[in-house]
């Protein structure tokens, strides 16, 4: 994002992006695809003057990510120049991944780590891409390190959480 001044300052917050539905669009031949980040034109439209970051990590479906995958986004939190960042991440292996680094305490250590995402496309006009990444951004700044799932409207620590698929919802586990 170009939210950043010039200068070598840390970031308020990270985004770092690792692909999901809330990164899909329909291409002409009607295929479901990954694409750039969402995440960016999301924050520029809330008119923040946080001064945010996003970075892509990964693009895949979340169904697809392997050890190497969540290995690849733990390097980039444990890196990671500020103690605030959100994850975007499919919503299908989202707790999984949020338990893989809550089980790397290191990687973790003082930092605020929110996982979200979306069930409906960003690019779609009905969404709740929007929505997530706002509660991402706000719980980011709001909790204690720790790593967390904010979905559904709700901010969950990470392994309290489960996806109720039938409902497309996240609850308590
Ligand atoms: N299988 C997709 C994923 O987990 C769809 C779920 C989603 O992102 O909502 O990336």
């Amino acid at each position: 994002m170009s939210a950043l001044p010039a200068d070598d300052a840390a970031p308020d917050l990270l985004v770092l992006t690792t692909g999901g539905t809330i990164d899909k669009f329909y291409s002409t031949a009607g295929e479901l695809e990954i694409r750039e980040p969402t995440v960016g034109p999301i924050l520029e439209q809330a008119a923040t003057n946080l001064r945010i970051a996003v970075r892509g990590v990964l693009a895949v479906d979340s169904l697809d990510m392997t050890a190497e995958h969540r290995r690849t986004l733990t390097e980039a939190v444990a890196a990671a120049e500020t103690a605030r960042i959100v994850i975007t991440h499919g919503t299908d292996t989202m707790t999984e991944t949020a338990e893989h680094l809550l089980a790397d305490p290191e990687a973790v250590a003082g930092k605020t780590v929110v996982l979200t995402g979306a069930m409906q496309p960003s690019c779609m006009r009905i969404t709740d891409a929007p929505f997530n990444v706002g509660s991402a951004v706000t719980a980011a700044q709001l909790l204690d390190p720790g790593v967390y799932l904010a979905m559904s409207g709700r901010v969950f620590p990470a392994g309290t959480v489960a996806k109720d698929r039938a409902r497309g919802v996240f609850v308590d586990r």
